[in-house]
């Protein structure tokens, strides 16, 4: 049943209104923490209609919800990472077989591996050297050596045909990693840059070869 003076409430909060929301700005100013903590309490009875509305609210502002869950990583990297390094030392296994199983779709997606001749013809066309840092590299060494010989995905999603791998050095494949080639070279290797972008674009003009 609605208030007999509910057109006399509305008025008065229409008339004090920024009274009102000066005294709540305030109010929720100094009590941050007691409000925050009541937040929680009331998430943690009302689980399921909190996580209803949460669900709702990120359907309907999807930019925002991104935006946000971006922040929210930035913060907790640090945290993140460690436990990361964490599982996986303590986890060897699973790390050995989602390696695996990633490796395996590569295969499965793009079948056509890497041939001998290929290779030879990667070898050559790099003239044996590190098309980043341009350091002369070795594939006798063993891994985890910087200077070992490596072939790098350029596009870290794509196949491993002639004109998507690249001879580089176990470093820069190491810290190339998933990154985009040009932001990473850019970030890491910014007066080689143009030279950078040149080879890989020569390379990216060859077809590629079975
Ligand atoms: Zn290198």
């Amino acid at each position: 049943m609605p208030c007999k003076n509910s057109d006399y409430h509305k008025k008065w909060y229409q008339i004090n209104r920024e009274r009102i929301l000066k005294i709540q700005r305030e109010y929720k100013k100094n009590n941050r923490e007691k409000i925050r903590l009541a937040g929680k309490i009331y998430r943690k009875e009302h689980l399921q209609q909190s996580t209803e509305r949460m669900r709702r609210w990120r359907y309907y502002n999807p930019e925002r919800s991104i935006d946000y869950s971006h922040r929210y990583y930035e913060r907790v990297k640090p945290h993140h990472s460690e436990i990361c390094k964490k599982w996986k030392v303590e986890h060897p296994e699973e790390v050995r077989v989602h390696r695996h199983r990633s490796n395996f779709n590569r295969r499965l997606k793009f079948p056509i591996g890497v041939t001998k001749e290929s290779e030879a013809e990667i070898k050559r066309r790099d003239r044996g050297k590190c098309i980043y840092c341009a350091r002369s590299i070795d594939e006798t060494l063993p891994r985890y050596v910087p200077t070992k010989s490596t072939e790098d995905h350029i596009d870290s999603k794509g196949g491993s045909t002639i004109d998507n791998l690249a001879l580089s050095c176990w470093e820069c494949n190491q810290s190339k990693g998933n990154k985009d080639v040009l932001i990473w070279t850019k970030e890491k290797f910014p007066k080689r840059y143009n030279r950078i972008v040149n080879k890989i674009n020569r390379i990216k003009k060859l077809k590629s070869v079975i």
